[in-house]
């Protein structure tokens, strides 16, 4: 899967999906992430690529020709999904990751400032996304969340796709809590349903956690 990021500051992007699983998965050719910096495509002599709002108001706007232009550059597959990171958009959930995962390639825009001329965004973007109820300074961030999340759910990223099958939020429910070595922390020992070798038994025991906490942490989901 392709992933083509239009942003002011390619850098931020890179220090973050540049690490870790993400990082590995891009050298292995699993992925595909490139970054586009649309400051690249303005004709302006101080290549701004921002400015005041039209009827007043506070702030910058990004304008529409540098972030069309680095649009157009963009080589698209026939399956490509274009993405514009706002808080005005659609909040991100598991079911959304799933969807955005099913496309060959996302184009993802990053805004910045006040935000980006209705223009550009009426002609080159298929859904506004938002990562919460809270406004960010950019949409940098909010992108690395979108790729790490889809990326994961891609075949050979993670080592077992067990890994995210089992996990929070894939089933309508929370994850069930786990425990790893030592026996004992600090007095508090392992549940010993978990040393019983039972595997019915185990998996019962980690429902009714499942269940429990999400009944108290995420009541929303049941
Ligand atoms: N004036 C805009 C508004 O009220 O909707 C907010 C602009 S915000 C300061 C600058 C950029 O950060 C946005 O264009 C968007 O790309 C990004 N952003 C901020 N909060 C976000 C969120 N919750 N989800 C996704 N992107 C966000």
């Amino acid at each position: 899967m392709r992933f083509d990021i239009m942003t002011l500051f390619p850098d931020l992007i890179e220090s973050v999906l540049g690490e870790s699983i993400i990082g590995r998965a891009r050298k292995a050719g699993i992925i595909d992430v490139q970054t586009h910096n649309i400051r690249d495509y303005s004709k302006d002599k101080h290549r701004r690529v921002d400015d005041t709002p039209y009827g007043g108001g506070m702030g910058m706007l990004m304008a529409a020709p540098p972030i069309y232009n680095c649009y157009l550059d963009i080589p698209k597959s026939a399956a490509c999904h274009t993405v514009y990171m706002s808080p005005k958009g659609k909040l991100l959930d598991q079911k959304k990751v799933k969807e955005l995962s099913e496309y060959d390639q996302l184009i993802i825009l990053c805004g910045h400032y006040e935000g980006v001329d209705q223009r550009v965004l009426d002609l080159i973007v298929d859904e506004e996304i938002s990562i919460g109820n809270y406004v960010l300074t950019g949409g940098e961030m909010p992108a690395c969340i979108v790729v790490d999340s889809v990326a994961r759910l891609k075949e050979g990223v993670l080592s077992d796709a067990q890994c995210f099958e089992n996990e929070s939020l894939c089933e309508g429910m929370l994850e069930y809590p786990q425990y790893t070595r030592p026996y004992e922390f600090l007095g508090e020992k392992v549940p010993d349903v978990l040393l019983c070798g039972n595997h019915k038994e185990i998996e019962k025991w980690r429902f009714e956690q499942a269940l429990e906490l999400t009944k108290k942490q995420r009541p929303d989901l049941l």
